[in-house]
């Protein structure tokens, strides 16, 4: 089996198995990471995995964990956050709403459309 060199940022070089690493490759090459767990100080370390450590980790027998971002999670937002006002407003018309579903269906990205 072979041996994996890596290193904590507390006690410094250590080896590992396969088994001892988890690898995570992710739909947004950036956020891709292997951890482990140290065996002497016991801390988790993590650390970015680019593709030449993803590559070579692979060939050293880690298992990859594949991290599927959902694209939702990275479109971008303008505008002031819903604040807790804005949940009970929402939570008003709901219930004074003759065809919430109606009226909600009638909703598009980015057009103005005011709830009453
Ligand atoms: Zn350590």
């Amino acid at each position: 089996m072979a041996t994996i060199k890596a290193s904590c940022p507390s006690c410094g070089d250590v080896e590992l198995t396969a088994a001892q690493v988890r690898l995570v490759v992710c739909t947004v090459a950036d956020w891709s990471y292997y951890s482990f767990t140290c065996d002497q100080c016991t801390d988790e370390v993590r650390k970015p995995a680019g593709a030449e450590v993803v590559s070579l980790l692979r060939t050293g027998g880690v298992k990859v964990e594949r991290w599927t971002v959902p694209a939702e999670a990275l479109e971008e937002h303008d505008g002031p956050a819903i604040a807790y006002d804005d949940v009970l407003d929402f939570a008003l018309w709901l219930e004074r709403a003759e065809n919430p579903v109606a009226a909600l269906t009638a909703l598009r990205p980015g057009a103005r459309t005011t709830v009453r």
